[in-house]
């Protein structure tokens, strides 16, 4: 496995793989690498035989400053866990290779998909920096597919909303969600919950699947459903940001659960703020 720090070096080393017949695919991460990365890794292996993991903590995309501090950096560790899961080049920019001097493009995906949500609670410039980060990776490796986690069910909304807008030519591959035993989601900001802090977020896959309880028990009202989730929450004294029942193509929110919906969550746990969702299927 190679580390490139410069879109040339990538570059070289993707029309290298071409040259030998492969087919590329990239899946990029902020690092701090857990299984849930390494379930995108192994979805890419399955589908070609040349792999590209990018790292590169977005300084764009975090909207506050101690957020972004406190990100964990580990790039030894992460380089170990791609090399053994099957990643062939890691990309890891610097910020400067990425945004060089002058830098003065942004691409901003408009309409309700950017703005609810994510959009709404972490402010619109996360999204700018999430296209605009995402659209410049693509272009510098241009794989035949690219893999997002689902868990940032937004994400790839957002995502293949840009690449199809844009017309990059990519398949965005959307992958299920990864999860500890226990149900929490995997994030590499899990490593900054105390064990107290870890034992109440559970209540948010509990949130989950009390939503889909209440919906297989036959509710359909979205309020009622919020409710059920909401009571887990509450009773580990969590405050969502957001509990949100909504359309999964327009994130407007539904009154009604009669077609495949989106439950999304944010929550703060202590310093920590963790997102998880669950498509409620009636
Ligand atoms: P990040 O490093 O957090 O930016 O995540 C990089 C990619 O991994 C994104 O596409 C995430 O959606 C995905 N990802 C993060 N956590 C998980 C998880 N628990 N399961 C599946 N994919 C994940």
């Amino acid at each position: 496995m190679r580390i490139v720090r410069t879109i040339a070096q990538l570059r070289k080393e993707v029309a290298g793989a071409r040259a030998r017949g492969s087919e590329v695919g990239m899946v990029p991460t902020m690092g701090a690498l857990h299984d849930g990365h390494l379930s995108l890794v192994h979805a890419a292996r399955a589908d070609q035989g040349f792999v590209v993991m990018s790292i590169f903590v977005n300084p764009t995309q975090f909207t506050e400053a101690e957020d972004l501090e406190a990100y964990p950096r580990q790039e030894a560790s992460d380089a170990a866990l791609a090399e053994a899961a099957g990643v062939d080049v890691i990309f890891a920019p610097t910020a400067a290779e990425m945004y060089p001097e002058g830098f003065a493009t942004t691409v901003h995906v408009g309409g309700s998909i950017t703005e609810r949500l994510e959009g709404e609670t972490r402010g619109a410039a996360h999204f700018d920096g999430v296209a605009t980060v995402v659209s410049k990776l693509l272009l510098a490796c241009m794989p035949d597919r690219a893999y997002f986690g689902e868990k940032d069910a937004q994400q790839v909304l957002v995502v293949s909303r840009m690449v199809r807008d844009l017309g990059i030519p990519v398949r965005i591959v959307p992958c299920p969600t990864s999860r500890d035993e226990d149900g929490l989601a995997r994030s590499s900001r899990n490593a900054r919950l105390s064990e107290g802090e870890r034992a109440r977020a559970l209540a948010i896959p509990r949130a989950l699947g009390a939503a889909a309880a209440a919906l297989a028990s036959g509710e359909c009202e979205a309020e009622a459903i919020r409710e059920a989730a909401g009571r887990e929450l509450a009773a580990e004294d969590l405050v969502a940001e957001y509990l949100a029942i909504v359309d999964p193509d327009t994130l407007d929110a539904v009154e009604r659960v009669d077609a495949p919906a989106l439950l999304a969550i944010a929550v703060r746990v202590g310093e920590v703020r963790l997102i998880d969702n669950a498509v409620l299927t009636p």
